[in-house]
């Protein structure tokens, strides 16, 4: 039986093949490097508020082990599955490895709609869910972190629940945890801050002025809010943003605060304008110089491929783009310049990473010192992920994979194989 078969799994695999091609690794010596170290299926039970009781499958992926802990998000999402769960964990080891951070990947997650749940049964079933992870995490172990679906409250409660099984306050155990509450300053915004930050480099590259530059967001969540309020501030005119309620484009530009105002009292886009409302199916398909699907995976199939305008893919949402649309897009004439998931979000996990290093120090560090610390990590993946593309000729996708998946190769073949 495959537990993780699923069109996410293969995607994952897909993109593995690729690059184990490319790095000449033998056959016999890939499943070690791709298929997961653990994977774990809880029921979550909680009272509804009516009083029913209701179950929900929680999940936790554990990719590998060879480089420290695992480090990985946590997601709330109605369909959640094993396949998605364990797709997401082997890109956050790429990830990780790609940005120097000493971390397997891990994902994990409740098959849940958190749209659906009052507070009371969104902090129940956080609480169920850690509750039935502790055996299997801990801060030198696997550290949790937000996703899709979850926030810094929910990181919060996660926190206490395991600190209250220690009898002691637990911070390192998750990181994306409110800064009153153990967190680090920068790490709500790290993620779009990064997604801006590497858009900036790939401008210069292509010649593009910021101000000015016309940009799509699809997702308003945490990561595309953010990359939406930080195009913004440096003169990029959005012009068009969606979210599972939602979809507006004005190709003299949205007013973002008042977006950000809108979402910030009604917690979506809905209701902000009918006279802006479009149709979500020709969103990614629109002529912009930036294009950041900041939502959900495999949202780029080949037709729309063929079809994007944009003269930047920015995957701030992690596997936006399908191995089919990729051969759409390296075949196409007018090149789009890419900026891998790995490379491109990779903003959130360094400056957990930092939270993380700052918890077991119990020593916390300033916005400017976080900023310029994540500044210099994105920068050198930046740096190796073009020089090695420009090197061997291959897409920015393969050049990133390759040095995440080269290290952990590394790492796993100096330490043996035991016992
Ligand atoms: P979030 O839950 O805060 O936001 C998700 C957004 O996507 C919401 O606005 C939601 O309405 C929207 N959405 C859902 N379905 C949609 C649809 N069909 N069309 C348009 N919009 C839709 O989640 P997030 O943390 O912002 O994560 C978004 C993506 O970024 C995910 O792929 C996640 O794995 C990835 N990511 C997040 C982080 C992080 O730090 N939060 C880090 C790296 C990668």
């Amino acid at each position: 039986m495959d537990i993780y078969a699923s069109p996410f799994f293969d995607q994952a695999r897909e993109n593995f093949a690729v690059i184990a091609d490319y790095l000449d690794i033998p056959e016999h010596k890939r499943d070690r490097l791709l298929m997961p170290k653990r994977a774990i299926m809880v029921s979550c039970p909680i009272h509804r508020d009516d009083g029913s009781e209701v179950v929900f499958t929680g999940f936790r992926v554990q990719h590998h082990l060879t480089m420290g802990p695992t480090k990985g998000g946590t997601r709330y999402a109605k369909d959640l599955h094993m396949g998605e769960v364990a797709a997401l964990a082997i890109a956050m080891s790429w990830k990780c490895a790609l940005a120097g951070l000493p971390y397997g990947g891990a994902k994990g997650g409740v098959a849940v709609d958190p749209y659906s749940l009052s507070r009371r049964e969104l902090e129940a079933v956080s609480r169920r869910y850690m509750t039935e992870m502790i055996p299997f995490v801990g801060p030198k172990t696997d550290v949790m972190a937000p996703d899709m679906g979850t926030n810094e409250q929910v990181m919060a409660w996660y926190m206490d629940t395991y600190s209250m099984y220690q009898g002691q306050t637990v911070s390192e155990i998750v990181t994306g945890k409110p800064v009153h509450a153990g967190g680090t300053v920068g790490r709500r915004e790290a993620t779009g801050h990064g997604v801006v930050h590497l858009t900036g480099r790939a401008m210069e590259r292509l010649g593009i002025n910021p101000s000015g530059a016309t940009a799509i967001v699809q997702g308003f969540g945490n990561v595309g809010s953010v990359t939406a309020a930080a195009l913004h501030r440096q003169g990029t005119k959005v012009i068009g943003v969606s979210d599972h309620t939602a979809c507006y484009f004005d190709r003299r530009g949205l007013d973002v605060p008042a977006l950000l105002r809108h979402t910030e009292e009604h917690g979506v886009l809905r209701g902000f304008s009918s006279e802006l409302a479009y149709d979500p199916a020709q969103l990614l398909v629109q002529s912009c110089d930036i294009l950041v699907p900041a939502a959900m995976e495999r949202v780029i199939t080949g037709d729309i491929a063929a079809k994007l305008q944009c003269r930047i893919l920015a995957e701030g949402a992690n596997g936006p783009t399908t191995p089919e649309a990729d051969r759409v897009l390296n075949a196409r004439k007018v090149e789009i310049f890419v900026i891998p998931d790995i490379l491109c979000n990779a903003g959130g996990v360094v400056v957990s990473y930092f939270e993380w290093v700052q918890g077991l120090q119990q020593l916390f560090w300033t916005e400017p010192e976080v900023r310029d610390r994540l500044n210099r990590l994105l920068e050198r993946a930046f740096q190796a992920v073009m020089t090695r593309s420009e090197r061997d000729g291959v897409p920015h996708r393969t050049s990133a994979l390759a040095i995440g998946v080269e290290k952990v190769q590394k790492a796993k073949i100096t330490r043996g194989l035991f016992p």
